[in-house]
C-alpha cells in the first residue's frame, strides 16, 4: 500500500471525558433484562470452588501476586528488581540496586507459611542472603563481603529469570511455536495469539526491527501456507506505537504516510496465511487516531482481500466509550463490507490515564474510576458485540469466572459464535474448570474455543511487560486477586457488578487540590471540541507593536502606585485575595484568548501555551490560599497579661521584571504574590513579551485590583526596568531572568540611600541529569528529550547537561539521537510542531554561535531537521564533551551536552556543584537509596527523579534555585 494522505481529523466518539455515572448509564440500560445473575453464579461456582481446591502452580502469576501482593513492600521490591535488575551491565551497580530493595523489604516473613514452597524458597533464600552479604548501603564493602554479594546477585538474577520464563511462551517465535506445539498436544483446541514483546519505538530503527519481527513471525507461523480460518488457527498481535515512533494525533500526516502502510503490509501477510491479526489497543489519546487508521487499512482490505475475516482490534471496556467503539467498529466493517475479529479487553493503563487527566487538568476520567464499572461495561460490550454477530467475531479477554459464565450465557442467548482468551502464564485454573463442561449439560455445545495471548521475546523486554499485568491483575479489587484471597467468599466473589456506585472513585481533575482550591482547567489536544477554540484563537490572534514608557512616564508611575499603597493596604486581606480568586477564574475562562496571544508574541507552541496558562491561574488561586493562610494576623504565647500579635503587611511599591520565556505565568506569579501581600506593584515584562502582560493587567482591574495598586510598565531592561528599580520608591524588587542581569539590580539596590530594599531573585541554571545503568533507557531518553529540547530549550529548568554512566552511555545516546531524529521543528502555531522557534534574532545568533563552537571542540551526537524555512528555527543538537567542567554559561536554547561518567556518584555530583548554579538536577536510577543520597547532596533547588525536569506544577512542585540560579524563595511555594 502506498503512503496515504490522512483523512481530515473528525470526532467519531462521544466527548472522552463525561460525568461517570452518566456515561455508564448507556452500559446499564442495554444491559437491562439481558442477564440472569443467579444462573451466572451458579454455573460459576463450582469453578471458583474446584480452583481454590486445586490452587494455581507456584510460578503462575496468581500464585506471584499472593505471595508477594504488589502493595506489600515485598512485592514492590520484588517488581523493581523484574523490572530493573537484568538489563544492568556492572556489577558494582547490580548490587547496588540489590541491596538497595531487598534490603527494604521482609522476605523471611513474606514467606512464613507459604502455601507455595518452591517460589519461596526460590526467591527467599537468595534475598535472606543477601542480607548476609549485601552491603547495607552504597559504602565500598570488603573483599569477601564483594565477593558474597555477586553470588547473591547473580543467584536473584537467575530468580528472576526464572520467573520471567513463566510468562513468555518462548524467545523467539520459533521457540514459542514449540510451546504452543506441546500445549496443543495436550489440548488440541487451543489457539494462541502471538504478542512480540517490546516497548513503543523511540527511533526508526526500533521501529524497523519490531517491523521486520513481526514480518518474521507471521511468516513463521504460516510457513506459506494457508490457514483454514482465522477463527481455528494462531494469530498474531500488533501494537502501532512499536511500529511508528510518532503514533500521536498531533503527528497524523506522518502517522498514515508512514505507519499505515507498514500496518498494511503486515495485513497483507497476515490475510495471504488467512490468519488472525489483532491491532492491541493503547492509550486513550490514540483512540480516535486508532478507528482512523483503523478505516484506512479496512478500505484497503476491501480492496484486495475481501474474503479475509481475521483483520483484528483490541477494545477496552474501562474506556467510557467503549460501548460506542464497539459500534463504530461494526459500523467500520458494514462501510466496507467485511467481517472482523475484536478482542475485548478490560484494559492495561489505568493508572497512566487517571494520572494524565489530573495533570492536564481534564473535566473528568477516560476511564471508570471503580472496577465495577468496568466490569458493567465489559458486560455490556460482549452484550453488544454479540449483537453484532454478524461483522464482528468476539474474542473474550477475561479471568475472571462471572464475566466468563455470563458471557456463555449471553453467547447462547444470541446464538452467536465466540472466543474466550487468557494470558499466558495467568488463569489456567479457571479455563482448567471451563473446558471441563460437559456437552450434555443445558446449551449442549461443549467448551468454547480458547485462545492464549501469548508473549513472546527475551527477557529484558518481558518485564515491563510483566510489571504492567502485575500492575493491571494486582490490585486487591480485581478477581485474580480476591480467587487468592479465602477471605472472599466463592458468594462474594461472584456477587453481581451491576450495581454503579453513584460518586467516583476518585477526586475529578478539578478537585485534586482539593475544596479550596480548584485545579486550573486544562485542554486534550487529541479531542476535537478541546482543541478546535484554541486553533481558532491563534488564527484570529495578532500581536501589535505597542508604545513603550519613557524613564520619567516610569517615574510618575511609581508615584501613583506610592500614593495608592496607603489604600491598597488596608484593604481587608480576604479582598485583596477573593480580587486574586476573580482573576484566576477570568483568567481560567479564557484560556482560548491567552493561547492566542502566547503563541503569537511568545512564539511558543500550543501545549506549552495551554501549561502556561493553567499555572498563572493557580498562581492566582494558590498565593490567595498563602496569604489567608499565612498573613493573617497571629497570636503569640507569652506571660499572663500579655497580648502578643504577629501582624505582616505589604513594604510599599514593589517593582516585578520578568522574562520572555514565561510571559504570563511568570509574570503573574510574581505580580499577584507581591499585590495580595499589600504591596503595589510596578510590573516590567521582557521587551519582547508585552502585550500578553498588559492583557492580565487589564485583567486585574477587571478582577477589581485598583489602578493605582498594579501598573504595567513596558520598556528596556536597561532604562526602564533599571529606573524601576532606582527609584527611591522602590520599597522592593521581584526579578526573574539572567544571572547578569540579577547582578545589575542588586548592585543599584545597594548603591541606593535610604532603607535597604529587599530583591528576590530567580536566574538561570546549568542543569543537569544524572543517569545510571539501571535506568530505563527509553524513560531517560523521552525525559531528555523533553527537558532538553521542549521549548525550543528556552526554560531555566531545561537540561543542559546529560551525565550518563559509562556502562550504558552508548545504548543511551543511540536511541536518544534516533529520537531527536523523529522531533518536528516547525512554527509553533502548527499542531504538529514539537519545537518552536527561539525568540529572536539576537537569541538566534548567540545559540548558533555556540553550536559553531561546538562542533569545532565537542563531538555531535544528535541534531533534529528542520521542517521548514520558519524563521529562527534552531535545530535540537547534542554533543559529547570531555567533562562537566567544560559547561561555562548558560546557552538559552535547544542545545544538550552530555559527558560519560563512572565509578562512584559523589564526584560526579560534586562537579556539579562546582558550576556553581542551583536549579534543577534530574536523576534516573532504580536505586532508592542512591537518589535520596544525590539530593542530600546536590546543591540544587529541584531534584525530579525517573521523570522530566521542567514544568514544575504550582503548589505541588515549589520552584526555586540556590547559588548562581537564585536567592532562594520558591514560586509556587509558602516561602
Ligand atoms: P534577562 O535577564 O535578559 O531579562 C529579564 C528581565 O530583566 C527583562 O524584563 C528585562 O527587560 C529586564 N532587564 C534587563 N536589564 C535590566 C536592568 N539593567 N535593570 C532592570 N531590568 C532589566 O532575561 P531573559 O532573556 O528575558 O530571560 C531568560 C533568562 O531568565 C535565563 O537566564 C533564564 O534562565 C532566566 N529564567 C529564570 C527563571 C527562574 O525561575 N529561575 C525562570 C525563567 C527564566
Amino acid at each position: 500500500m502506498p503512503s496515504i494522505t490522512a483523512p481530515p481529523a473528525r470526532a467519531r466518539l462521544p466527548h472522552p471525558y463525561p460525568p461517570e455515572l452518566q456515561a455508564l448509564q448507556a452500559a446499564r440500560a442495554s444491559l437491562e433484562g439481558q442477564l440472569d445473575w443467579p444462573a451466572v453464579q451458579q454455573a460459576a461456582t463450582p469453578w471458583v470452588n474446584a480452583v481454590r481446591a486445586q490452587p494455581a502452580p507456584f510460578w503462575a502469576m496468581e500464585s506471584l501476586l499472593r505471595e508477594y501482593p504488589i502493595s506489600s513492600a515485598e512485592g514492590l521490591a520484588l517488581m523493581r528488581l523484574a523490572e530493573a535488575l537484568l538489563r544492568v551491565p556492572d556489577a558494582e551497580t547490580a548490587v547496588a540496586l540489590t541491596a538497595d530493595q531487598l534490603g527494604r523489604a521482609d522476605f523471611d516473613e513474606a514467606s512464613e507459611g507459604s502455601q507455595h514452597k518452591l517460589l519461596a524458597q526460590l526467591s527467599a533464600s537468595a534475598i535472606a542472603m543477601s542480607k548476609k552479604f549485601l552491603p547495607g548501603s552504597e559504602h565500598p564493602p570488603g573483599l569477601l563481603q564483594r565477593l558474597g554479594a555477586r553470588t547473591v546477585v547473580a543467584a536473584t538474577v537467575r530468580a528472576i529469570q526464572l520467573l520471567g520464563r513463566q510468562f513468555v511462551l518462548g524467545r523467539s517465535i520459533e521457540e514459542a511455536m514449540d510451546a504452543a506445539a506441546g500445549q496443543n498436544g495436550a489440548l488440541a483446541s487451543l489457539r494462541f495469539s502471538y504478542d512480540m514483546l517490546g516497548e513503543g519505538a523511540r527511533t526508526e530503527r526500533d521501529a524497523e526491527r519490531y517491523l521486520a519481527s513481526y514480518r518474521h513471525a507471521i511468516t513463521a507461523m504460516t510457513g506459506g501456507g494457508r490457514a483454514a480460518s482465522p477463527m481455528a488457527s494462531d494469530g498474531i498481535s500488533i501494537k502501532l506505537s512499536a511500529l511508528f515512533t510518532r503514533y500521536e494525533d498531533a503527528q497524523r500526516e506522518r502517522v498514515f504516510a508512514t505507519l499505515v502502510p507498514r500496518v498494511a503490509g503486515l495485513v497483507g501477510l497476515a490475510a495471504a496465511a488467512n490468519i488472525n491479526l489483532t491491532i492491541d489497543a493503547e492509550e486513550a489519546e490514540r483512540l480516535e487516531l486508532s478507528l482512523d487508521v483503523f478505516e484506512a487499512l479496512a478500505a484497503d482490505i476491501a480492496a484486495r482481500h475481501p474474503q479475509w475475516q481475521g483483520f483484528g482490534l483490541a477494545v477496552q471496556a474501562y474506556q467510557t466509550r467503549s460501548l460506542a467503539v464497539v459500534d463504530e467498529v461494526a459500523a467500520i466493517a458494514q462501510r466496507h463490507g467485511l467481517k472482523f475479529m475484536v478482542r475485548l479487553v478490560k484494559g492495561a493503563y489505568w493508572d497512566g490515564e487517571i494520572k494524565r487527566a489530573q495533570e492536564a487538568g481534564l473535566p473528568g476520567y477516560p476511564v471508570w474510576t471503580h472496577k465495577t464499572h468496568t466490569d458493567i461495561s465489559y458486560l455490556a460490550c460482549a452484550a453488544r458485540l454479540l449483537a453484532h454477530a454478524g461483522v464482528l467475531y468476539p474474542q473474550f479477554a477475561t479471568h475472571n469466572a462471572g464475566t466468563i459464565a455470563a458471557i456463555v450465557q449471553l453467547a447462547r442467548k444470541a446464538g452467536a459464535a465466540f472466543e474466550l482468551q487468557r494470558l499466558h502464564g495467568m488463569g489456567e485454573g479457571v479455563y482448567r474448570e471451563v473446558l471441563r463442561q460437559d456437552p450434555a449439560a443445558p446449551g449442549g455445545e461443549g467448551p468454547p474455543p480458547v485462545r492464549i495471548y501469548a508473549p513472546v521475546g527475551e527477557h529484558r523486554d518481558l518485564l515491563a511487560y510483566l510489571v504492567r499485568r502485575l500492575l493491571e491483575n494486582g490490585a486487591n479489587s480485581s478477581f485474580v486477586h480476591q480467587l487468592a484471597d479465602e477471605h472472599v467468599s466463592a458468594g462474594q466473589l461472584l456477587a453481581s457488578p451491576l450495581q454503579p456506585v453513584a460518586e467516583p472513585a476518585l477526586p475529578l481533575p478539578p478537585a485534586l487540590y482539593g475544596a479550596s482550591r480548584r485545579n486550573a482547567t486544562g485542554a486534550d489536544l487529541t479531542v476535537l471540541p478541546m482543541r478546535e477554540p484554541l486553533l481558532q484563537a491563534v488564527a484570529q490572534t495578532q500581536v501589535e507593536p505597542v508604545a513603550m514608557a519613557t524613564p520619567a512616564e516610569a517615574g510618575a508611575a511609581m508615584q501613583r502606585l506610592a500614593s495608592g499603597f496607603e489604600a491598597w493596604a488596608a484593604r481587608p486581606l480576604a479582598e485583596r485575595a477573593a480580587i486574586l480568586r476573580r482573576a484566576g477564574d477570568l483568567l481560567d475562562a479564557r484560556l482560548a484568548e491567552y493561547c492566542g496571544l502566547l503563541v503569537k508574541e511568545g512564539r511558543k507552541t500550543l501545549g506549552d501555551c495551554v501549561a502556561e496558562v493553567r499555572e498563572a491561574v493557580d498562581f492566582c488561586r494558590y498565593y490567595a490560599d498563602q496569604a489567608e493562610l499565612r498573613l493573617a494576623d497571629q497570636p503569640l504565647p507569652g506571660p499572663t497579661g500579655e497580648s502578643n500579635v504577629l501582624r505582616l503587611h505589604g513594604r510599599g511599591v514593589f517593582v516585578c521584571i520578568s522574562p520572555w520565556n514565561f510571559p504570563l505565568a511568570i509574570f503573574a506569579g510574581q505580580v499577584v504574590a507581591a499585590l495580595v501581600a499589600g504591596n503595589t506593584v510596578a510590573a516590567k515584562p521582557a521587551e519582547q513579551t508585552p502585550v500578553v502582560a498588559r492583557r492580565f493587567v487589564a485583567l486585574l482591574h477587571e478582577a477589581g485590583a485598583p489602578t493605582d495598586a498594579v501598573a504595567w510598565l513596558h520598556g528596556p531592561g536597561e532604562t526602564v526596568g533599571a529606573a524601576l528599580v532606582a527609584d527611591p520608591r522602590c520599597a522592593g524588587v521581584c526579578f526573574t531572568g539572567s544571572t547578569a542581569v540579577a547582578r545589575a539590580i542588586h548592585r543599584t539596590l545597594a548603591g541606593k540611600d535610604g532603607p535597604i530594599v529587599p530583591l528576590i531573585a530567580e536566574t538561570g541554571g546549568l542543569n543537569a541529569m544524572i543517569v545510571d545503568s539501571t535506568a530505563l533507557p527509553e524513560q531517560v531518553v523521552d525525559a531528555v528529550v523533553q527537558s532538553a529540547f521542549r521549548s525550543a530549550g528556552q526554560r531555566c529548568s531545561a537540561l543542559r547537561l546529560l551525565c550518563v554512566h559509562e556502562s550504558v552511555a552508548d545504548g543511551v545516546i543511540e536511541m536518544l539521537c534516533g529520537a531527536t531524529a523523529e522531533l518536528r521543528v516547525d512554527d509553533p502555531a502548527l499542531l504538529a510542531t514539537d519545537v518552536g522557534p527561539v525568540i529572536d534574532e539576537q537569541a538566534l545568533a548567540g545559540i548558533t554561535a555556540h553550536i559553531q563552537r561546538l562542533r569545532g571542540s565537542a563531538r555531535l551526537l544528535a541534531e533534529a531537521p528542520l521542517a521548514s524555512a520558519h524563521p529562527q528555527l534552531v535545530a535540537p543538537v547534542a554533543f559529547e564533551i570531555a567533562s562537566v567542567a567544560e559547561l561555562k554559561e548558560e546557552i538559552f536554547g535547544p542545545v544538550l551536552h552530555v559527558v560519560r561518567w563512572g565509578g562512584s556518584v559523589e564526584p560526579l555530583v560534586a562537579q556539579i556543584n562546582a558550576l556553581g548554579y542551583g536549579l534543577t538536577l534530574g536523576v534516573q536510577t532504580r536505586i532508592d537509596s542512591r537518589a535520596q543520597r544525590i539530593a542530600a547532596l546536590a546543591r540544587v533547588g529541584n531534584v525530579y527523579v525517573n521523570r522530566n525536569m521542567i514544568g514544575a506544577v504550582v503548589g505541588v512542585q515549589p520552584f526555586g534555585g540556590e547559588g548562581l540560579s537564585g536567592t532562594g524563595p520558591k514560586a509556587g511555594g509558602p516561602h
